[in-house]
């Protein structure tokens, strides 16, 4: 079956008692057993939901992977991850990670002995450089957040293989309906399903799918001991942005190309970044790799951090907002809010950045927006 169907049916038979075709919300921690330790399958609800159980299932058949954790965040599927390490294990993260995967690993794991190495990993010289005999872990994320660098996801596997460690891709920005990490070779993918997954910007969860089932038991045992679950009701919301992720996800990339497009002829705007443009410089890359682009979109105008903040503040349907991926467009200096905690650091972005988060309204009424706000000041 394609994608689309498999968004809306896998894991997601009509419910077996009543005949309800959507998953319900089992808001139960226990199950009554038949016998003691004789049970259909569920337990107790740390260990596993018919809810969660559905998204996981939904989760690993759009990402091709043998099974999935679903869990409160991103950075819980993170910090669960991180759990597998030990002292003396090292990681290699992306010079621009996700701030909080690195402050995870600089401020957090390093105080467990686990050491790490921030590397261009955009080529594989900078990965090649990066890696020590007690790597355990590479983690990329393509595209990055804010700058959208995209990295060759085969060929990072093929290098972290060799080096006997596991790749770790953060496909929060493409979806598995815009990339498959598994298939070009990835052994964990990661997401922060608050985004694109969820898709509406009520919810706050995350997700590792494994691509071995061996690796899966390890994470299956961890997420029992540790405790990082989602709840039945943020289950839900995830499970339900799913069924629309190919649709929005079209409108997205189809939306961010016209607003980016408009920005890249605008003579108010420096620079714009997105890997759908021919001046991108992972346009090919890029092309190969994904089947579009997606939604996020970041550009400098001309005139410094006050313009920056100045247009941020001047938009009507771009609400002045961190997070992305909801069905609404939202818009930020990075420099000044979701990456504050990189400041004076190796992941450090431009003040005069603008990130966009191009959301899935009629893409004149934004482009009309931000025409005016670029004209305030
Ligand atoms: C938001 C985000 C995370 C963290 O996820 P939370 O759900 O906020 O905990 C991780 N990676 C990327 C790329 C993100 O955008």
């Amino acid at each position: 079956m394609e994608f689309e169907t498999r968004a809306i049916h896998a894991g997601q038979d009509p419910d077996p008692t009543t005949g309800a075709v959507t998953v319900p919300i089992y808001a139960t921690s226990t199950y009554a057993q038949a016998a003691p330790g004789k049970h259909a399958g569920y337990e107790y609800s740390r260990t596993d939901n018919p809810t969660r159980h559905a998204l996981a299932e939904a989760l690993t058949s759009l990402e091709g992977g043998a099974g999935t954790i679903v869990t409160a965040s991103g950075m819980a599927a993170t910090s669960l991850i991180g759990w597998s390490l030990k002292p003396g294990d090292h990681v290699v993260l992306p010079d621009d990670a996700y701030g909080g995967t690195y402050r995870f690993f600089a401020k957090v794991l390093s105080r467990h002995g686990v050491e790490f190495t921030a590397a261009d990993l955009t080529n594989t010289d900078g990965l090649k450089k990066a890696i020590r005999p007690n790597t355990e872990i590479v983690w990329t994320e393509t595209p990055t957040n804010p700058l959208l660098r995209i990295s060759d996801i085969s060929a990072l596997s093929e290098v972290t293989h060799e080096a006997g460690a596991a790749l770790v891709v953060d496909n929060t920005f493409a979806t598995p309906y815009l990339q498959q990490p598994i298939a070009l070779g990835a052994d964990l993918v990661l997401h922060s399903t608050t985004k694109y997954m969820g898709g509406h910007s009520d919810v706050v969860g995350g997700a590792i799918v494994a691509a071995d089932a061996d690796v899966l038991d390890g994470l299956r045992f961890l997420e029992n001991a540790t405790g990082p679950i989602a709840g039945p009701f943020d289950a839900y919301l995830v499970l339900r942005g799913v069924k629309t992720l190919g649709v929005r996800m079209d409108r997205h990339s189809f939306n961010a190309l016209m607003v980016a497009r408009f920005l890249e002829a605008d003579d108010r705007v420096e620079r714009v970044i997105y890997p759908g443009l021919a001046s991108h410089p992972h346009h090919g890359l890029a092309s190969r790799q994904m089947k579009n682009f997606g939604g996020m979109v970041s550009f400098i105008p001309k005139g410094g951090p006050e313009k920056a903040a100045a247009v941020t503040m001047n938009t009507e349907l771009f609400f002045l907002a961190e997070s992305l991926g909801g069905v609404e467009s939202l818009i930020e200096v990075p420099a000044a809010m979701t990456h504050m905690s990189v400041v004076g650091t190796a992941l450090e972005v431009p003040e005069d950045l603008v990130r966009l988060s191009v959301g899935i309204e009629h893409v004149d009424d934004l482009i009309s927006d931000l025409d005016r706000a670029l004209g305030a000041t």
